[in-house]
């Protein structure tokens, strides 16, 4: 009813817009099962089933779940971004084992493997801002680190990588931060 797009029956939420579906947009579900049950409260309570003050949010059946709000189309552009930084993370982490640890017999180059790809990990999986932070900071501690080393500056794959992520893990916490707010994408 939001904004046009037809959904599959028996959806709870629009895949295009995130609203919540009414019990008419969804009738087929039939009137005895836990949905109607939701529907009501969700009129009672004027659109929102339960407040969650700690948490500032809206939750109950008015919202998507996380997982929901990860498959809408208009989130896939972020999240499909934040998958091809990780994917840079995890190239960087088996270049980086290759070249130090095998080839170099540096041993302690497995901590820089498992520093990039367990951000890069954090990234993917959490949409964590903190680890896209952290990836910039160790970005640029390794340019200059490197600077020193041979005398120019160098990691400049995982520079780009983590200003993608810092960009696009601050864009997927706006967007859920206001559907949370709104129920609106
Ligand atoms: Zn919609």
């Amino acid at each position: 009813m939001s904004c046009g797009r037809a959904n599959e029956q028996g959806a709870q939420f629009c895949k295009s817009c995130g609203a919540k579906l009414s019990q008419s947009d969804n009738s087929q579900q039939g009137m005895n099962n836990s949905a109607s049950d939701s529907d009501a409260a969700f009129k009672q309570n004027n659109g929102y089933q339960q407040y969650d003050i700690s948490e500032n949010v809206y939750v109950g059946t008015t919202r998507m779940t996380k997982k929901e709000f990860d498959k809408c189309e208009s989130i896939k552009p972020i999240t499909k971004n934040l998958m091809v930084a990780a994917i840079i993370t995890y190239v960087i982490g088996i270049i980086s084992f290759v070249v130090n640890v095998i080839v170099a017999g540096n041993i302690f180059g497995i901590l820089d493997v498992v520093i990039v790809v367990g951000l890069g990990l954090g990234i993917q999986l959490a949409k964590s801002r903190a680890c896209a932070v952290a990836l910039g900071a160790y970005s640029l501690f390794n340019l200059i680190f490197m600077m020193i080393l041979t005398g120019r500056p160098g990691g400049w794959l995982i520079i780009i990588c983590a200003v993608y992520a810092i960009i696009y893990t601050f864009k997927y916490q706006k967007t859920w931060n206001k559907y949370q707010q709104t129920g609106q994408l």
